[in-house]
């Protein structure tokens, strides 16, 4: 089986760094923007089959490139999800609202996102239709707290 490829979008090098590490060690393939309008140039160029977005960016911010993904190139079932700052429901209802398929947390859990990723994975290949996906659980904080 081919590695699914995961477009991470996220203006923080740090942030960027983090993420790229722990899902290519997790054995993803990892493709990056540091920018919205480059996440929909690398979209359209290399399809993801997950893009994980953070909400705050430079020019457009998450939830637009997010509505320019899904006007365009990218296939409805490709799961879009938001990075939101932890305790920030604020954040969390935003992506809701949006459209995006679920969240994870800042900081990024180092343990945890491998299995959250593959749980909107999964989630996306067994929906059909309307049906809920996986990445509802994923979406709940995985520690625990609230
Ligand atoms: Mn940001």
């Amino acid at each position: 089986m081919t590695p699914r490829r995961i477009l991470v979008v996220e203006d923080n090098p740090l942030n960027l760094k983090l993420i790229r590490a722990v899902l290519q060690f997790a054995g993803y393939d990892v493709i990056e923007a540091q920018s919205g309008e480059e996440g929909l140039d690398v979209a359209q160029q290399d399809p993801p089959d997950l893009v994980l977005m953070d909400l705050q960016l430079p020019g457009i911010d998450g939830t637009e490139t997010l509505r320019r993904l899904r006007q365009g190139s990218l296939r409805r079932d490709v799961p879009v999800v938001a990075v939101t700052a932890f305790a920030m429901a604020e954040d969390r209802e935003r992506a809701a609202l949006a459209g995006f398929d679920g969240y994870v947390e800042k900081p990024i859990s180092v343990r945890d996102l491998p299995g959250q990723i593959e749980a909107f994975l999964t989630g996306a290949s067994e929906a059909t239709g309307e049906s809920p996906r996986a990445s509802e659980a994923a979406g709940r904080n995985p520690r625990g707290s609230v």
